[in-house]
């Protein structure tokens, strides 16, 4: 039954509804194809093989009581096997965020949307890959490996949630949980083929998220198509009173707007294309792809506005001025004392042999045992865990966000860059005075070769260069395939095309039922699939 682990989770509700499968036989199947094919693809960095078949045939056992009950009906999720971005913590289970300093970090508690995500009885497969702290846009910045893209695998997946987008697209899941600070749901979502979907900011909790950068950070789903990512969405959207940002949001039921989606809907509405979002560097394919569903929903009534973001060129570096400040101060924490990784000796080469485990937490989940005896003082331990513990990109947010602080430099770096994100905030709500979506590409090229620019962060930052906006002026977006590229695309032939919806704060509801009905059209799931090369 391989054919089990390309269903939607909505296809799979359907199933176990109508007793025509169990969770166990799910999750088996997803288990069976983790264990021939992830040895290639690399998506997961732990894969849970005995706690998710414990899982699955016990959510079985609770359907059935469910089912003889007076109201048989149970969420969507119950019994679906998904996978989760290595940021989130899950109490009992390792957190590693793809970083030597948290190799051996065990969460002391869950987070919320793991919380939620075990009300509805999910089944947890393991933990996927991304890059180390969630900054890169290639999973390659990963401590321990890089990520293939299922549909080349001599590509990146994307990233930060590089691992999510891989597991969806190649059916080594039935979605994923991912966190998008600056792109990292959307974009690896566009260069899988999968959908991905960026919320709100407060929407979803960041309770029990490793912070990046929390005033960006933002949780949400990535999966196999738009209903399916309204189903994850409306699993844990709402507000947490453990999240100082997260907001009172009247949450609608988006799985209900999705499923009563309807192209008469297109009628009348307004959709913006930035015009800073079609210039150099576009691949040709990309933005003709744009034109066609252009086209396409003119056809169906809407009216196509060519709008301004003026100062989208700007927003780069507003953006990596203020992730990295906001960094540099979230990863203080890491100081090989409190938690992770401490050096054993004052050499920064023996340290990464003896990382410090947390599976001797104390009553305070600290670390007993550990020696400081090789140090000289406090700050030497401080200094060679961090030397040993964080990779180089990491590295070199830490000195950028501190330099970018410091005293005579806060106000030519941190404090502009605050200003232009003001200033990004209202080209976004001048724009939205005219439409009400926004759609664009994803990225500028579909997934680019593995160390094609690994070696040059300034290109892989430019990468980012349409969904980073997005995040400044906390607005929710998403990318849903929209083609793919042809034999003689010079960027990469037969690889899937993003195409990101982007909607005004907190319309999710007219963002996913346009995305629906975008999806209708273009039918991407039945006519391209991964997997002719793995
Ligand atoms: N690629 C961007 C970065 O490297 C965004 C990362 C993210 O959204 N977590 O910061």
């Amino acid at each position: 039954m391989t054919s089990l682990n390309n269903l939607t989770i909505h296809e799979l509700h359907e199933l176990l509804k109508n007793n025509e499968t169990t969770s166990l036989e799910i999750t088996a199947n997803y288990l069976e194809k983790i264990k021939q094919k992830d040895v290639l693809l690399n998506s997961y960095l732990y894969v849970d093989y005995t706690g998710a078949t414990e899982q699955a045939e016990q959510t079985d056992e609770y359907i059935k009581k469910i089912k003889n009950s007076a109201n048989s009906d149970f969420p969507y999720l119950t019994g679906i096997p998904l996978s989760i971005k290595d940021i989130f913590l899950m109490k009992g289970k390792k957190t590693t965020c793809a970083s030597k300093i948290l190799e051996n970090f065990i969460s002391p508690y869950d987070s919320t949307v793991i919380k939620k995500l075990k009300e509805n009885n999910f089944v947890f497969l393991g933990k996927a890959n991304m890059d180390e702290f969630a900054m890169g846009s290639s999973t390659e910045n990963s401590a321990f490996k890089t990520t293939k893209n299922p549909w080349d695998i001599k590509r990146v997946p994307g990233g930060s949630s590089g691992g999510s987008a891989a597991s969806v697209s190649a059916d080594l899941c039935a979605g994923s949980f991912g966190t998008d600070t600056g792109g990292s749901i959307r974009q690896p979502a566009g260069l899988c083929g999968v959908v991905g979907l960026k919320p709100t900011y407060g929407m979803v909790s960041r309770y029990g998220i490793v912070a990046f950068s929390s005033s960006l950070d933002q949780a949400g789903p990535i999966a196999k198509d738009v209903l399916d990512s309204a189903i994850l969405l409306d699993a844990v959207a709402g507000f947490d009173g453990f999240d100082q940002t997260s907001r009172k949001f009247k949450i609608k039921k988006y799985s209900d707007i999705v499923k009563k989606a309807d192209k008469s809907k297109i009628k009348g509405l307004k959709v913006g294309i930035p015009k800073e979002f079609l210039s150099e560097g576009l691949d040709d394919e990309i933005l003709s792809n744009i034109q066609e569903i252009q086209n396409n929903l003119r056809e169906l009534g809407a009216e196509i506005v060519e709008i301004s973001l003026p100062d989208t060129a700007y927003s780069i570096a507003a953006y990596y001025v203020m992730a990295t400040s906001e960094a540099s101060s979230n990863l203080e924490r890491y100081d090989g004392i409190r938690y992770g990784l401490r050096s054993a000796k004052n050499s920064p080469d023996n340290a990464l042999n003896s990382p410090i485990g947390l599976n001797s937490l104390d009553d305070n989940n600290m670390i007993s045992g550990g020696t400081t005896a090789n140090h000289a003082n406090l700050e030497e331990i401080y200094i060679n865990s961090r030397t040993a513990g964080f990779g180089n990109e990491v590295k070199r947010r830490i000195m950028l966000g501190t330099f970018a602080l410091s005293a005579g430099y806060y106000d030519a770096y941190y404090k502009k860059a605050a200003l232009i994100r003001k200033l990004i905030i209202k080209n976004y709500k001048d724009a939205f005075g005219k439409v009400d979506l926004i759609i664009g590409p994803t990225s500028p090229t579909a997934a680019f070769l593995i160390g094609e620019k690994a070696n040059d962060p300034l290109s892989m930052y430019l990468s980012d260069i349409y969904t980073i906006s997005v995040n400044l002026a906390y607005l929710p977006a998403m990318s849903i395939p929209s083609g793919i590229t042809s034999k003689n695309n010079s960027n990469g032939a037969g690889l899937p095309i993003g195409l990101q919806i982007i909607a005004p704060w907190c319309s999710e509801d007219k963002m996913l039922e346009t995305a629906k009905i975008i999806e209708d059209i273009v039918d991407f799931r039945k006519k391209y699939q991964p997997g002719a090369t793995f």
